[in-house]
């Protein structure tokens, strides 16, 4: 067959069902710690050689042979399990050890009947024995017949790279993997990229199995579980640096991964059948009616299998281009919009679109004579299969993302407009739905989605909760069978689909839905005017932002200010430091589009865990305790200078207000005030700008009193101040739960705060997460906070919330709250006193 240096495809040596290496009921094989490969259940009697090659060995009991391929791979065949015990009965070996062989050569015979009522099961494999040089990826998983097309055999690049990369000693190391739910689409999409940055090659190996790093689907593959321990080994002249980083990657869990562990209500399993209902698994919450409108997915008819692939392989690049670009919109919206959750699923979408794996056997299926359509949709059951039945549940649902490129694929192949009819309002029952689908049917407006399969740790789950979205996942395939229109009420959180709901049922929920919306639209009416409490205490409602186009999203939604500039987004992701002129103008930037509002600016708070790649600073053993915030002063005092020169030359530098990140003691707001009283004087500035503190560590809030003597206002930032209070990483998946702002300890730290500022007449605000959190409003209220700085699009909910509170209520409430044991408590008595509607 044919075989371009490495390149090598392999016949069925026997004809029956095809299957992967995880289907075969054999602990050893199955788990690819013999070698990558696949099975055949046979249904003929004869082992043929899948290529030419030399029969390296021949077991003594006849029941399996080696033979080595041209191009060096060495294939075991292995007919039955268990056969060894069979001693050699019933096998009659066509060869010689030593002896060369022609593709298609019969090399055994056995007797099927015989072998069969005697052995475990006639299943068989062939097995790549040098998986650590060779890779083989399944052309089909289909009923083969002697002699077809069966698996694709690929040099690993450590073999098959040109001798510049190749120089340098091979380096190994282990690690844990920390991502939460094991690798993944993201994290293996990360780990990919990370690797993508060195000329070296890098691999994972994990029970017997290997997987380049530069192949999302072979990551995926391994089936790598959260906390085992995987080998990396890198190759090239910056082999060990791209060992470090590889290492780093695969254990630090992506701070995004808590959504994977998302708390959803979970249907019970075993409920009692209700008429007229159909259970699912919840995963997003809410309640919701409306007419049932079932969407179909592309079916393809029979492929006559006569193509011309030049032709066919020019139309697959063509429609892989355009989803590229779709994909690549999808990205720049999600970044704009700092919308972490799409942006790391469609970066996955991207590497997986460019997978190696999936290109190479829809390319092998073109040249053979397939249609394009048929070649990518058989790739991708092929790599959905596989996924399916790595063992792994997290693994098998990301089966979905495979399917969402199908679709896409097919239908820029076919032609077909990308855009589904769905009325607003409806609500969606598909066999199951992807990330991209989710995305447009938002767009349009629908109220929910149930799907016949998908699971609630699915990328549609995690999406459907951040659009807020009620979604039920894996309701059985009835639902496909419900009527075009049927009016339905979709319980998502109690996991239930009404498909005969009473007029009034249907009637009472619509009202909840319109009360709802209602609520929405009033609270958008209202967020350009300032929100004062019930008794006549004004809130100021600033927004967080980290560009201007963000600022100006947030005037719009009624921003009092901007609340803090995160300012790294300027500093990271780069090669050179931005100068002076590009920072001034930056900042000018945010200020213009802010009209007559504030603009409070934080210093560069990098660092620590966020290294930049000009700014070389020394390994920490413990990067958050490190060198970050205002610490970096004393590191790189001209870093922080330029920064400053750039703050003070925006205009009116009254709008201005200078924020300093991680301080822990007056020294260091002293030593900063004193440089900017300096660069007023050398810019010739009359009138200094404001300069905050914020109060992100415990000493800071124990501090307030003295910091607030020298400052303009304080600041608090929850997020840091939970992390460094309750020493929990606030980017722990596992402890996600746990790093709650409203803890107690945090409270009574916030209180402090909001006292020692009193003690001078300063103001304190928030610009944590906690300030975002409705339930929170009247505790930060009651504990003497004036401003609250949220995501832009809470600016409504928020002024709102502040509307229907009385301070001194929340004063007094506060109080009692200072003296409860934990966050759960303090969570449970703010629903008590101030339900959120
Ligand atoms: C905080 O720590 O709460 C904060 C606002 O800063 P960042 O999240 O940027 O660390
Ligand atoms: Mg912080």
């Amino acid at each position: 067959m044919h075989n371009n240096n490495k390149e090598l495809t392999l016949s069925a040596p026997l004809s029956g069902p095809v299957l992967t290496l995880a289907k075969v009921p054999d602990a050893v094989f199955a788990s690819g710690a013999m070698g990558d490969g696949i099975a055949i259940d046979p249904l003929n009697d004869t082992l043929y050689s899948p290529c030419a090659g030399v029969v390296i060995h021949v077991a003594r009991t006849g029941h399996a042979l080696t033979v080595r391929a041209d191009n060096g791979a060495e294939i075991l065949l292995h007919l039955g399990l268990d056969t060894v015990e069979l001693q050699g009965e019933g096998f009659s070996m066509l060869v010689k050890e030593g002896v060369r062989v022609s593709a298609g050569q019969p090399l055994l015979r056995y007797d099927l009947d015989k072998v069969g009522r005697q052995c475990k099961s006639l299943v068989s494999l062939l097995i790549l024995t040098n998986s650590s040089d060779f890779q083989a990826r399944p052309i089909t998983l289909k009923n083969v017949k002697v002699g077809e097309p069966l698996l694709h055999i690929v040099a690993r690049q450590n073999t098959a790279v040109n001798a510049n990369e190749q120089t340098g000693p091979e380096v190994h190391g282990h690690v844990r993997v920390a991502h939460r739910g094991g690798l993944h689409a993201r994290p293996a999409a990360l780990i990919r990229q990370t690797a993508q940055g060195f000329k070296s090659q890098s691999q994972l190996h994990f029970a017997g199995k290997t997987a380049p790093c530069n192949s999302l689907i072979g990551l995926m593959g391994l089936a790598v579980g959260e906390q085992d321990e995987v080998q990396v080994s890198c190759q090239g002249v910056d082999a060990q640096a791209a060992l470090q980083a590889l290492l780093g990657a695969l254990s630090t869990a992506l701070p995004e991964d808590h959504h994977v562990a998302a708390p959803v209500v979970i249907a019970p399993r075993n409920r009692p059948a209700e008429a007229g209902v159909l259970h699912g698994v919840c995963a997003a919450p809410g309640l919701v009616g409306g007419p049932l409108f079932r969407l179909n997915a592309i079916s393809l008819p029979p492929d006559s299998g006569d193509h011309d692939p030049a032709r066919q392989q020019q139309a697959l690049d063509a429609a892989l281009d355009q989803v590229r670009r779709e994909i690549d919109g999808t990205l720049a919206q999600a970044r704009k919009q700092r919308n972490n959750d799409e942006e790391a699923i469609f970066a996955a979408h991207l590497a997986l679109l460019e997978d190696p794996a999936l290109l190479d056997a829809a390319q092998q299926s073109i040249a053979r004579g397939c249609a394009a359509t048929h070649a990518w949709s058989q790739s991708i059951d092929v790599q959905c299969e596989v996924l399916q039945h790595t063992g792994s549940a997290l693994l098998a649902e990301r089966a979905n993302d495979l399917r969402d490129l199908r679709q896409r694929v097919l239908r820029a192949l076919l032609g077909e407009a990308w855009h589904y009819e769905v009325p607003t309002g409806a609500i969606v029952a598909a066999h199951e739905l992807t990330p991209s689908d989710l995305l447009q049917l938002s767009a349009q407006g629908v109220a929910g989605l149930c799907m016949a399969e998908g699971g609630a740790t699915s990328h549609v789950a995690i999406l459907a909760r951040g659009k807020g979205l009620p979604c039920l996942v894996a309701v059985g395939s009835t639902l496909l069978d419900q009527a075009q229109g049927l009016a339905v009420v979709l319980d998502a959180d109690g996991g239930r689909l009404e498909l005969k709901p009473a007029a009034e049922r249907l009637a009472d929920v619509r009202q909840i839905q319109l009360e709802r919306q209602q609520r929405r639209e009033a609270q958008q009416a209202q967020a350009h005017l300032p929100a004062h409490t019930r008794d006549g205490v004004s809130i100021e409602v600033a927004a967080n932002v980290a560009s201007s186009p963000e600022a100006a999203d947030a005037l719009a939604n009624g921003a009092d200010g901007v609340g803090l500039l995160r300012t790294e987004f300027l500093f990271v992701d780069r090669q050179t430091a931005p100068d002076e002129a590009e920072q001034r103008s930056a900042y000018q930037a945010v200020l213009d589009a802010m009209g007559d509002k504030s603009v409070i600016i934080r210093t560069i708070d990098v660092g620590g865990d966020k290294q930049l790649d000009y700014l070389p600073l020394p390994a920490e053993a413990n990067p958050v305790l490190g060198l970050r915030g205002i610490r970096l002063a004393q590191a790189r005092p001209e870093i922080l200078d330029q920064q400053l020169r750039a703050l003070l030359q925006t205009r009116p530098l009254h709008r201005c207000r200078i924020l300093l990140p991680m301080v822990t003691e007056v020294d260091e707001l002293l030593h900063i005030r004193q440089r900017v009283d300096a660069l007023c004087i050398e810019l010739g500035i009359a009138q200094r700008p404001e300069v905050g503190v914020m109060i992100e560590v415990p000493a800071a809030a124990l501090l307030a009193e003295q910091l607030a003597e020298h400052a303009d206002f304080l600041s608090i930032g929850t997020n840091d101040l939970s992390q460094y209070t309750l020493a929990m990483d606030r980017d722990h998946a596992g402890l996600a739960a746990r790093v709650d702002s409203l803890h107690p300890a945090l409270l009574r730290l916030i209180a402090q705060t909001c006292a020692g500022a009193a003690v001078h007449k300063r103001w304190v605000g928030v610009c944590g997460a906690l300030a975002s959190d409705p339930l929170a409003t009247p505790v930060l209220i009651g504990l003497g906070v004036s401003e609250l700085s949220v995501s832009p699009v809470q600016i409504g909910e928020i002024k709102d919330r502040v509307r229907q509170l009385d301070q001194a209520e929340c004063q007094r409430q506060s109080r009692e709250l200072l003296k409860l044991g934990s966050a759960s408590a303090v969570r449970h008595a703010c629903h008590q006193h101030w339900p959120l509607r």
